[in-house]
């Protein structure tokens, strides 16, 4: 078990804001990735009234070994989710949300109808809101990703989470292609597109290279890494701590290499608030 270094502490802020963020949310009944994924970041987001709200329950129907989110039967759709969110967006008069989800294998569409509505309703109420979608993979199937097309969200993100490698030890039931898949298909698409990976899971430096040119190959514009952290005592545990040189050199290689903007960093997530 590596030591968590001391240049890793994230500040605790319970202000009013972050009170008045959480009452929101549950008077609302609108679940967030923020609070759902034990993200660190929670405090510095909510003090900025930013969040990542994750629709489709709270219940993920994959086992990735990262991701503090609940496993196990997934919840019936909501159908009005998609009108609370964008209550919640205009109130908050969020200049850019994130709207992701917990993985939905048992759906036909795996959720993309859900992801639209809550595009739609937004728009409808926040006209000048940009909107970042967080996909799943969708298993690749292509009548979803067309639906999230149509919905025409500023930007679309997938994440591929991880190296090639430790794909059956960290996500069994995903597949690295059908992710860099699903990013290519975003890409020819037109859309503006976004993908992280975390390190500290296990992977060899090498491997983190690598798989930035592979994420390169799909088109992508904007990649986003960051550390992992145990999201809670039970998580799986961290492999290696990396300090922010590294980070440095992740950024510098990605540029190199042609992304338009790379993020790295300890603390930097997909929907951390970098765009
Ligand atoms: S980084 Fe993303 S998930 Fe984490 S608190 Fe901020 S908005 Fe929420």
């Amino acid at each position: 078990m590596e030591k968590v270094p001391q240049y890793i502490k994230k500040r605790i802020s319970l202000n009013q804001t972050f009170f008045y963020m959480k009452n929101l949310f549950k008077t609302y009944n609108v679940k967030t990735v923020c609070e759902n994924a034990i993200c660190p970041n929670i405090f510095e987001c909510f003090e900025k009234k930013y969040v990542s709200f994750m629709i489709l329950g709270n219940i993920c129907t994959r086992n990735c070994k990262f991701c503090g989110v609940g496993k196990g039967n997934p919840q019936e759709i909501d159908n009005q989710e998609p009108e609370r969110i964008a209550e919640i967006v205009k109130i908050l008069e969020m200049k850019y949300v994130v709207i992701t989800s917990v993985t939905r294998d048992d759906l036909p569409d795996g959720g993309a109808i859900q992801f639209k509505k809550v595009v739609n309703e937004i728009r409808k109420k926040s006209p000048n809101t940009k909107i970042e979608i967080l996909i799943p993979d969708f298993k690749g199937n292509l009548s979803s990703l067309e639906t999230i097309f149509e919905s025409k969200p500023d930007i679309i993100s997938h994440n591929i989470e991880t190296v090639k490698s430790l794909y059956p030890i960290i996500r069994p039931k995903s597949n690295y292609e059908i992710s860099l898949k699903v990013l290519s298909d975003i890409k020819k698409n037109g859309f503006i597109t976004k993908s992280g990976f975390m390190v500290g899971l296990g992977e060899r430096e090498d491997e983190i290279f690598i798989l930035m040119e592979d994420i390169l190959k799909t088109g992508c514009d904007i990649l986003v890494v960051g550390q992992y952290l145990k999201p809670d005592k039970n998580g799986y545990e961290v492999k290696r701590f990396y300090n922010e040189l590294f980070f440095k050199e992740i950024e510098e290689y990605g540029k190199k290499i042609g992304f338009k903007y790379v993020f790295a960093g300890i603390f930097y997530r997909t929907s951390y608030l970098i765009v």
